[in-house]
């Protein structure tokens, strides 16, 4: 597998050297919006700790990961007074991932409302 990339985009965000739309930060987890929303409220979750994915990962990172966006699911059900979540998270290229710090999609989801693609 590749080594982690210390250039990556989610790498320059958490370092503040490029934008985005914050919405939860704590000693471990660091949550912004998505720049391209697949659904209204669309959230990353990312380790500060870094992981280029779940096969790079410590098992107890992964779980702050997991933490965070387990808050982020009950505060999004409130601010987008939404009927359930999607959770994803993807792995390497061949399981659909784009950015090479790990991170977890958390999106809002409503009765008959399908996700941008
Ligand atoms: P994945 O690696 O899980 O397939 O997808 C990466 C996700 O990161 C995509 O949903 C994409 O829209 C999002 N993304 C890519 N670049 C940026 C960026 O610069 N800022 C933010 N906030 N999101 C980004």
């Amino acid at each position: 597998m590749t080594a982690y990339d210390t250039n990556n985009i989610f790498a320059k965000i958490l370092r503040g050297e490029l934008p985005c739309s914050k919405v939860y930060e704590d000693e471990h987890v660091f949550a912004f919006l998505d720049i391209m929303p697949r659904v209204p409220g669309h959230t990353l979750v990312i380790p500060k700790a870094p992981a280029r994915n779940i096969l790079d990962i410590k098992p107890d990172d992964y779980a702050h990961v997991a933490r965070g966006a387990h808050k982020i699911a009950a505060a999004a059900m409130k601010a987008f007074n939404a009927d359930g979540i999607t959770i994803q998270q993807f792995n390497e290229p061949a399981g659909g991932q784009v950015v090479f710090h790990l991170h977890m999609h958390v999106m809002p989801r409503h009765d008959g409302v399908a996700m941008l693609p």
